[in-house]
């Protein structure tokens, strides 16, 4: 597809109809017959709640907060839970999918749920978040637990909310659940590694497709566009591999500087001033342009549909590593595979966190702690392998990786459920 065949096309920006048509492309290349595509296509259950809070000057505020089971055919459904003012129901459920897809990509025995709350965290107070917090893992607390629903977080959720989320699930039961969520406090059970799970697991997929690729990651330039848990780690432990880090943003802003900077100062200048914009020795760029620099490595890191069919064809990486959840839309797939643009796609990239959210499980369950070095070979030996088993299939069938991880994930949980039936 030529730039100006683009002109005057539209999409949707829908992420729920995005997901439904990653999946039937999928189903489509596998042969589905329409019932089993039906069953995989419709969340098994959606809750929406509402969470009356006190805020700090005495007025009672109710924010609205989902939390949506897309699959449990391979296991207890998996996913996180978001705090952000664009949080919707159809939002929530595109998220829940994806993270069935997720799961079944790098094989982990879980299904598929997400969850969230509309509302905007910046503006809240510490006392405020937890008490809505807690309100909301109260009306949650019907359909999760250990067995068969585990949060985690997400954006603008880190591991104090789900020491709030514990605390509240376990006092309702009368004894300590630690294994009801994960991405916890190491104090409350939490796994060494899961905080940069997300990142560690992107950057085991960004060196296999640079093998396969040919490209020397000594040598190489990336851009992250977000600066959160997983772009920020995700910068440095590219540093750390000698790859030049040259342009980094947030949702305030970009910075650049062609000669690289050091990413864990940034972090730290963000840390004290709430943004990387104005890090010494960068100039300042804007959120549209920092996607077209030119860069060996692209890693979006913030939210949904960031790259679309308006600015696909401005792209200038050879990679794009998606740490974030559905950064790109399928018009802008199309424009990038015919580029011959790597996409590695989130529900392969970014399953490092879900992948180390698993082994955080199996050690609450087990009650039996790993040490670091157990977790991250672990992760790797998981990452890489999912990384080639989509990669054959993207050789194999000729499709793009994102089709090809689909076909992967879709392929095993259509079997699972075929195994199962159905009851009654
Ligand atoms: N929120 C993360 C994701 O989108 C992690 C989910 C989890 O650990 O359960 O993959």
């Amino acid at each position: 597809m030529t730039p100006t065949m683009t002109q005057g096309l539209t999409e949707t920006l829908n992420a729920f109809e995005i997901a439904q048509k990653q999946f039937a492309d999928a189903a489509d290349i596998l042969g589905l017959d329409e019932g089993v595509r039906k069953k995989l296509r419709t969340p098994e259950r959606c809750l929406t709640v509402a969470i009356p809070t006190r805020m700090d000057d005495g007025r009672l505020e109710v924010f609205i907060g989902h939390r949506v089971q897309h699959n449990t055919t391979r296991g207890p459904s998996k996913g996180g839970i978001r705090f952000h003012p664009n949080v919707t129901l159809d939002e929530v459920k595109a998220l829940a999918s994806w993270m069935t897809w997720k799961c079944a990509t790098v094989g982990i025995p879980y299904g598929g749920a997400k969850g969230g709350i509309t509302c905007n965290p910046k503006e809240m107070s510490q006392g405020e978040l937890e008490r809505m917090t807690r309100r909301y893992a109260s009306e949650i607390s019907l359909i999760i637990g250990p067995e068969k629903d585990i949060p985690a977080p997400d954006v603008y959720t880190n591991a104090q909310t789900m020491a709030w989320i514990m605390d509240t699930y376990s006092m309702n039961k009368g004894y300590a659940v630690p294994g009801v969520v994960t991405g916890k406090p190491l104090a409350l059970g939490g796994s060494l590694g899961r905080n940069e799970a997300t990142a560690q697991g992107c950057v085991y997929i960004i060196e296999e497709a640079a093998k396969k690729l040919g490209i020397d990651l000594k040598t190489a330039t990336a851009v992250i566009q977000g600066y959160g848990n997983a772009g920020s780690i995700a910068a440095y432990l590219l540093h750390d591999l000698g790859v030049k880090i040259i342009a980094v943003s947030d949702s305030r802003g970009g910075i650049l500087n062609t000669q690289g900077f050091d990413p864990r100062k940034v972090l730290e200048f963000k840390n004290q001033t709430g943004s990387v914009v104005g890090f010494p020795g960068t100039e300042s760029i804007s959120n549209e342009e920092i996607l077209n620099l030119k860069c060996d490595v692209l890693v979006p890191a913030a939210l949904e549909n960031c790259i679309t069919l308006k600015n696909a064809v401005k792209i200038n990486a050879k990679i794009v590593a998606e740490a974030a959840n559905g950064p790109t839309t399928p018009g802008a797939d199309e424009i990038l595979f015919d580029r011959k643009i790597v996409v590695l796609p989130d529900i392969l990239a970014n399953a490092g966190g879900v992948t180390v959210s698993y082994f955080e499980w199996v050690q609450n369950v087990q009650e039996l702690y790993w040490d670091i070095e157990d977790v991250n070979s672990r992760l790797k030996k998981i990452m890489t392998r999912s990384f080639n088993d989509v990669y054959a299939i993207h050789k194999d069938k000729r499709i793009n990786m994102r089709k090809a991880a689909y076909v992967l994930a879709v392929g095993r949980v259509a079997e699972a459920f075929k195994l199962r039936g159905l009851f009654p």
